[in-house]
């Protein structure tokens, strides 16, 4: 099949979570990414003032970018290492309080709260919690996710958007037969009646 032998393939939590630790993370971009300029306009569609939801969403830049254009961002990541990373990095003052609806998960964000980042499974998520989103920016997020757990991601994005959103999502075109990965190979065809 096209998706070959990766639709067995788990990547655990666990292992994610190493990769943060001993700082294996290629998957960072330092310099943002090319397709979010390229597209801000989809993404926007001349609205301001928008909730972004930022799935995966390690210490991606970009979500400072829609941050200082006035948006409002909310990212999720199990990796806390990662977070305080992007605080850091962006020297971005922030307190961190637990979230009651989740067990063990942590709420980091900017004093101004324009940029609130839960330390927790996106599982563990749902609209009663986070509310729903004007725009969604998946990069490395629905590719990155276990292809067993791919249609209950989906479901739950779906869930987490307004009416009237935009969803940019990147993934990577290759011949899964080829290369194992990562990230995971996700066909076009998938893609769509994923989302319907
Ligand atoms: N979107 C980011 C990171 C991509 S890598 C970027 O563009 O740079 C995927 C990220 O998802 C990793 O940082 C990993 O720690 C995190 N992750 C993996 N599984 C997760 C899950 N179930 N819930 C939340 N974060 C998860």
């Amino acid at each position: 099949t096209d998706t070959g032998s990766q639709k067995d393939r788990v990547v655990a939590e666990e292992e994610w979570l190493r990769k943060w630790e001993t700082g294996n993370i290629w998957f960072h971009k330092e310099q943002g990414h090319p397709l979010l300029q390229k597209y801000l306009d989809v993404l926007l569609n001349g609205r301001s003032g928008l909730r972004i939801f930022f799935p995966l969403c390690g210490k991606a830049v970009e979500m400072k970018w829609l941050a200082d254009m006035g948006h409002s961002v909310v990212g999720v990541e199990v990796s806390e290492k990662a977070l305080k990373e992007f605080f850091a990095e962006h020297s971005l003052p922030f307190c961190e309080e637990p979230v009651p609806e989740i067990s063990g998960a942590k709420k980091l964000q900017t004093t101004s709260g324009n940029i609130a980042l839960y330390c927790c499974s996106i599982y563990d998520l749902s609209s009663s919690i986070v509310g729903k989103f004007d725009g969604v920016w998946d990069r490395g997020a629905l590719v990155a996710v276990n292809p067993c757990d791919r249609q209950r991601y989906v479901s739950l994005m779906i869930t987490l958007m307004e009416k009237n959103s935009s969803y940019l999502l990147v993934t990577v075109s290759y011949d899964p037969n080829k290369h194992k990965g990562p990230p995971f190979y996700v066909p076009e065809s998938e893609i769509k009646s994923l989302f319907g």
